[in-house]
């Protein structure tokens, strides 16, 4: 049978997963980067002499990654060294208690009974409440919910009371744990969507519930590994790999995508094109909006979209006692989120994350030094908010704020090289629409059939995968959006 020619825009998380299980059933595949190596936001960035993923850190559900690598024949193991942590992370809270989180429902009942007296069992409730969530919603988030009829099963309306609905991620951890501290270390997950906790909906108990149930992992050699071992085994499958390639347009001709012209003028024909190029982006930039009915850039402007993170990779001159994850809450936690979602700064009063590898993966820096990662939520760029000027004053809060919170007073001076993402690289280079790294927004109303679908609905013979489509934003669900896609095109042509 002829080879059909599949079009992939994108190396990233999505695009990869995609690419595999396609190479694997023996479709042609042909992936176009415009960076010069694969994983977007899950790639590689080195400062100097130090490393850093550029994004992710968290990796989760690693069952996921089992299945992507499992039905093309593989186990992730032979591409990705995965390390389980112990603790997950440590919190630092706004009156600076710390609680380390564990995977271990005995040493995380230790934990908060210490932190929060009389919350300790709060655990108890929340597992038994949370599984049966997860039991009831995993199943629907993870299917292809292209059309009314793949939702609206018995096994959907048997899930409605787990949608929480009209309570948010901090109402419903507030059915196990009293204290407002105790809540916040189980709902600040919802910054991994790119949401308040106050706003995100309460189904999202799954987040934390996952890491508690499952655990969180990181890579040696960092999450960008995960991307080079996909890589790898699609290439091994035949997929072909055109970096440094930028797609202009995807060509489409009566209602259909047929294939894609590049930067450089050369155009590429196809059965199928797949986009893995940030959704919002590819919808304002890689179509002619006579192309778009639902999903113009006009009709864009009123979607949710996700906060944005400004991001300092920080080489060191010494080494720091910090567990692997650390996660600083702001003084005025609520403040600093209400800033964040209604598009103002924050100043002094932020909430940071440090990732600290030193321990983990001392390669990551010359010897004796270390490679932090700190990343700040900010405003997307729907905000007005200078970067040019504000990209400074970010920078020397945060650093203030490690010196105060953290006590590493000579902070500032140990730091040997450093580099900046703002919002405005990640919508220049990342081509990340408006800068919102998590996508659209996670509200109900966006989610499962009012997300946009992995089969496009304005364009046939077209499919989209990775964050901003349904299931959503996150490493697994990214994965699962690739292989839903995978799945479509394979029954199409009966393989
Ligand atoms: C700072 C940060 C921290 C995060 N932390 C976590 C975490 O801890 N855990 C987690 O699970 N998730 C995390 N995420 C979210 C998410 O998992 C990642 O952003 C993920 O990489 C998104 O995958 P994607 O496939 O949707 O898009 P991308 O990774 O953006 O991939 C899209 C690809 O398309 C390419 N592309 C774009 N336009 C074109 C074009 N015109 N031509 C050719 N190629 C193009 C891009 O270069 C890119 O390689 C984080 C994200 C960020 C930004």
């Amino acid at each position: 049978m002829e080879h059909k020619k599949i079009l992939i825009i994108g190396a990233g998380p999505g695009g990869l997963s995609s690419a595999m299980q396609l190479a694997h059933k023996g479709f042609q595949v042909d992936v176009f980067e415009k960076q010069p190596s694969p994983g977007g936001r899950t790639s590689e960035i080195k400062v100097g002499d130090f490393k850093f993923d550029v994004g992710p850190t968290f990796f989760m559900m690693k069952h996921v990654i089992d299945r992507v690598f499992g039905n093309v024949g593989r186990k992730p193991e032979d591409y990705i060294s995965f390390v389980r942590l112990s603790p997950m992370y440590r919190l630092m809270l706004p009156d600076n208690r710390t609680i380390d989180a564990f995977e271990d429902r005995e040493q995380m009942r230790a934990q908060l009974e210490k932190t929060f007296p009389g919350d300790g069992n709060g655990i108890d409730l929340f597992y038994e409440r949370e599984t049966k969530r997860y039991a009831r919603l995993m199943p629907i988030l993870e299917r292809n919910n292209n059309s009314m009829r793949d939702i609206f099963r018995l096994e959907f309306f048997k899930a409605i009371p787990y949608f929480a609905i009209g309570r948010s991620l901090f109402d419903e951890m507030g059915r196990y744990f009293n204290a407002e501290f105790a809540r916040l270390s189980f709902t600040f997950q919802s910054k991994y969507l790119g949401m308040s906790p106050w706003k995100c909906p309460g189904a999202f108990g799954l987040v934390p519930f996952i890491e508690h149930s499952e655990g969180v992992f990181h890579v040696k050699g960092g999450l960008n590994k995960i991307s080079e071992g996909m890589a790898r085994a699609a290439e091994e499958d035949g997929a072909r790999f055109h970096y440094n390639t930028s797609v202009k347009k995807i060509i489409v001709k009566d209602g259909k995508a047929i294939g894609i012209q590049t930067e450089e003028g050369e155009e590429f024909f196809g059965d199928e094109v797949i986009v893995n190029a940030d959704f919002g982006y590819a919808m304002e930039h890689l179509f002619e909006s006579s192309d778009l009915k639902k999903y113009t850039p006009k009709k864009l402007e009123k979607k949710g979209i996700s906060c944005s993170i400004f991001m300092l990779y920080a080489g060191m001159k010494t080494t720091y006692p910090l567990e692997h994850n650390t996660i600083v809450f702001a003084k005025d936690y609520k403040k600093n989120v209400d800033d964040v979602f209604s598009g103002n700064l924050s100043g002094d009063n932020i909430s940071f994350y440090i990732r600290n590898t030193s321990e983990t993966d001392p390669d990551d820096a010359p010897k004796g030094k270390s490679a932090l990662y700190i990343l700040v939520p900010v405003p997307n760029k729907r905000a007005n908010i200078n970067w040019k000027t504000e990209a400074q004053n970010v920078r020397n809060a945060v650093i203030h704020q490690i010196e105060e919170r953290l006590g590493f007073k000579d902070f500032s001076s140990m730091i040997e090289v450093e580099r900046v993402i703002t919002p405005d690289e990640w919508e220049g280079e990342y081509n990340v629409y408006r800068g919102a790294v998590f996508n659209l927004a996670h509200n109900l109303g966006q989610m499962l059939w009012f997300r946009p679908h992995n089969k496009f609905e304005d364009v046939d013979n077209c499919y989209l995968v990775g964050g901003g489509t349904h299931p959503g934003s996150g490493l697994p669900t990214i994965f699962q959006s690739g292989v839903i896609a995978a799945d479509l095109i394979s029954k199409k042509y009966n393989k």
